[in-house]
């Protein structure tokens, strides 16, 4: 334990150091190669706790970087798909080790630079860790299947095959675990990739780009490339040698991943936006719910793609929960995240903030009631940097747009039912099916509400967040499209089955089976 504040703490003075002498000078990932981006573009990370602070600086790709890193992925292919599956996985498990030694390092950074608050930065560090180490496993697991066959002396099987080159494009609210759930399915299975992060958070890409580089990869098997998505996204979508994009992000730039991947044949995974509700039962324990209510819904800040936005409660039980929800929501100190006593750190960046405080107009203007919050918080320290009041609305109609579109920030709308049925139609009227949760003491109402909800992940009486290495994650509707990440199904996307009919009688066959 005293090991651990003392890393923390020397992380931090790390932090305080650097923001004296200046930004990270950040660089491209290609061919082994850390190169300064073609664009002739500055891109800067800032801390959104306090704009003051510039945390990394790079100038940014352009198309031709894209092109470079494609072709020097092409060049490291045939090696790294020749290279035995444990092996590749072994090279993946001593990234682990590093990303172990690192964690507490990379959560500062991630912070710093995100703004989550630490403790959900070192959370997000172990669930990557985690991750990455059930992937490296898998370099001694990716077999195929025998199956009988209806020929005597005939074996039939199954190889899974590496796809190719494959491109990885990543959201900036899981700056670590994102990328590290799609970048080792992808390397394990034998694939060279090219990762595009978010511009917001290119000094997590490096870090994550240097832990395989430490980690002994290959040069050219993983290519980072950091730009605008707008001016290098299409060629990292549509280049005829990509031969699959895992994407994961907004529902607009996921729907145009999709269609172009399909117009030409490649596979694509998209993970979207969610719009989360959170049934809270009569029955239910109502301590339990609240805790599980505050984490879905304010938990780093509400930019999660598993954010519980719509609560949607008995109405025998709404009057007494609101009430204690609210007292708990005024508890929330909402801060920089590297202060200890603060619960909440601020938006992303000024853009998401104006988001949120646009669609909290909205609601008002559309009739829902404001019950808690609304405001940006500019005193002191805070008017530094994004920081924005956990807000709560009542009388949240199916018709508002606050009830139906993601706000991407600590915004909950309030909708109560009476029955069953009008919880389950509360829960699905929206485009939207990531994940769900319900708290009830009633096993059968737990488990109809499993039966009915459009959602690709029920929580039952735990809160809407979170995933878990060895099961599949993912939406259905609007949430997703293409296979589910992690688990077995993570790894399988970025293969190819190969069907095998190995005939070992030696002679002509006298068959008419085809
Ligand atoms: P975004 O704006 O869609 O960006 C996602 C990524 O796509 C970024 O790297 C972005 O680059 C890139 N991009 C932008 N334009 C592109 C184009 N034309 N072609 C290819 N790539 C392009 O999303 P975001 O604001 O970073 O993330 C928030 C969204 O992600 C929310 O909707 C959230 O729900 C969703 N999300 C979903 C999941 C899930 O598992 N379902 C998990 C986390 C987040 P730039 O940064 O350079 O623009």
């Amino acid at each position: 334990m005293a090991t651990l504040t003392k890393t923390v703490q020397k992380a931090k003075t790390a932090a305080k150091t650097q923001a004296k002498t200046g930004p990270l000078e950040l660089k491209q990932y290609i061919g082994g190669r850390w190169l300064d981006g073609s664009s002739g573009k500055e891109f800067v990370s800032t801390n959104p706790a306090d704009i003051r602070q510039t945390i990394g600086r790079l100038t940014g790709a352009d198309k031709s970087d894209a092109l470079k890193a494609i072709q020097a992925a092409e060049k490291a292919l045939p090696a790294w798909r020749a290279t035995p599956a444990p092996v590749r996985g072994r090279i993946l498990a001593r990234a682990v080790e590093i990303a172990r030694r690192r964690r507490d390092e990379l959560a500062v950074l991630m912070t710093r630079e995100e703004g989550k608050i630490l403790p959900e930065a070192k959370g997000e560090m172990d669930k990557g860790i985690t991750l990455m180490d059930w992937f490296a496993g898998e370099g001694l697991r990716l077999g195929g299947l025998t199956a009988p066959s209806e020929l005597p002396q005939n074996l039939l099987y199954t190889v899974r095959a590496p796809l190719g080159v494959v491109s990885i494009i990543t959201p900036w609210n899981f700056p670590w675990a994102i990328p590290v759930w799609k970048i080792s399915p992808a390397l394990v299975a034998g694939n060279a990739v090219i990762f595009k992060p978010a511009s917001l958070v290119p000094a997590m890409a490096v870090e994550i780009a240097r832990i395989f580089e430490e980690a002994g990869l290959p040069q050219g098997v993983l290519n980072l490339v950091m730009g605008s998505g707008s001016a290098i996204g299409d060629v990292l979508v549509e280049d005829p040698r990509i031969r699959a994009v895992s994407f994961t992000g907004s529902n607009e730039i996921g729907k145009r991943v999709h269609t172009l991947c399909g117009a030409r044949g490649a596979k694509a995974t998209c993970e979207m936006g969610g719009k989360n509700p959170c049934v809270v039962w009569e029955d239910a324990d109502l301590d339990l719910a609240l805790g599980g209510v505050l984490k879905g819904a304010f938990g780093s800040t509400g930019q999660r793609c598993t954010a519980t936005s719509r609560l949607i409660l008995h109405e025998k039980i709404a009057e007494p929960f609101i009430r204690t929800l609210i007292a708990e929501i005024k508890k929330i100190k909402v801060g920089d995240g590297l202060d200890s006593s603060v619960g909440m750190g601020p938006a992303v960046d000024g853009s998401q903030l104006q988001t949120d405080l646009d669609y909290i107009g909205v609601a008002k203007k559309e009739g829902a009631k404001l019950l808690w919050g609304g405001r940006r918080l500019e005193d002191g320290e805070l008017k530094h940097g994004y920081f924005i009041e956990p807000t709560l609305f009542d009388v949240v109609k199916p018709s508002m747009r606050i009830f139906k579109e993601e706000v991407f920030g600590p915004v909950l709308g309030v909708t109560r039912v009476r029955s069953f049925d009008e919880a389950v139609s509360a829960s699905n009227a929206v485009e939207f099916g990531l994940t769900s949760a319900v708290y009830t003491r009633d096993l059968s109402l737990a488990l109809r509400f499993v039966d009915w909800v459009e959602a690709g992940m029920v929580h039952v009486n735990s809160p809407t967040v979170g995933g878990e290495a060895q099961v599949p994650f993912g939406g259905v509707k609007g949430s997703g499209v293409g296979e589910r990440e992690m688990a077995k199904e993570g790894l399988h996307f970025f293969t190819e089955l190969k069907t095998v009919f190995l005939d070992y009688t030696g002679r002509r066959r006298q068959s008419n089976l085809y």
